[in-house]
């Protein structure tokens, strides 16, 4: 019965975020398709060559291997909640914003060294119970070691 009674809540879940679920599996089956690095573990998806330190797709997050620890997990976490709260409002109230907000913070210093200070970084972080310790993908060293 238990077994049952999560299978309904996990498809409601889905219908629910659909649009970012969809969005998810596409770039999953893209990494597993194209044999790139990835790994799963507690249900999150670290693929080594992933242009971005994470994102929250629905059910499914990924995050760039160099990023993979236990306050960026918390934070791709955080989105996920803000996903179940939203729903199919998710993509325009948090995927939008945070994509523009990524993009300028890699044109300024200053917004980048306050990034998880704006929203829905923020939020984020809130709802994931992120600490005061820096995010792994966080400052220059996101710079320098991204890539590697
Ligand atoms: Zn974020």
């Amino acid at each position: 019965m238990k077994t049952l009674i999560h299978l309904i809540i996990g498809l409601l879940l889905f219908v629910w975020q659909l649009p970012q679920c969809l969005v998810g599996i596409g770039v999953i089956l893209f990494y597993v398709l194209s044999k790139k690095d990835i790994r799963y573990q507690d249900g999150i998806a670290v693929v080594k060559q992933f242009p971005a330190g994470g994102v929250s797709l629905g059910e499914f997050i990924i995050i760039h291997h160099y990023c993979d620890d236990e306050e960026t997990r918390k934070h791709e976490l955080g989105h996920r909640r803000q996903s179940r709260m939203l729903g199919p409002l998710y993509l325009f109230v948090v995927g939008i914003p945070s994509v523009c907000l990524c993009l300028l913070a890699k044109k300024s210093k200053k917004i980048n060294s306050t990034y998880y200070e704006h929203f829905p970084e923020n939020w984020a972080n809130k709802l994931g119970g992120v600490g005061d310790a820096k995010l792994k993908c966080d400052s220059e060293a996101k710079e320098n070691d991204f890539h590697n």
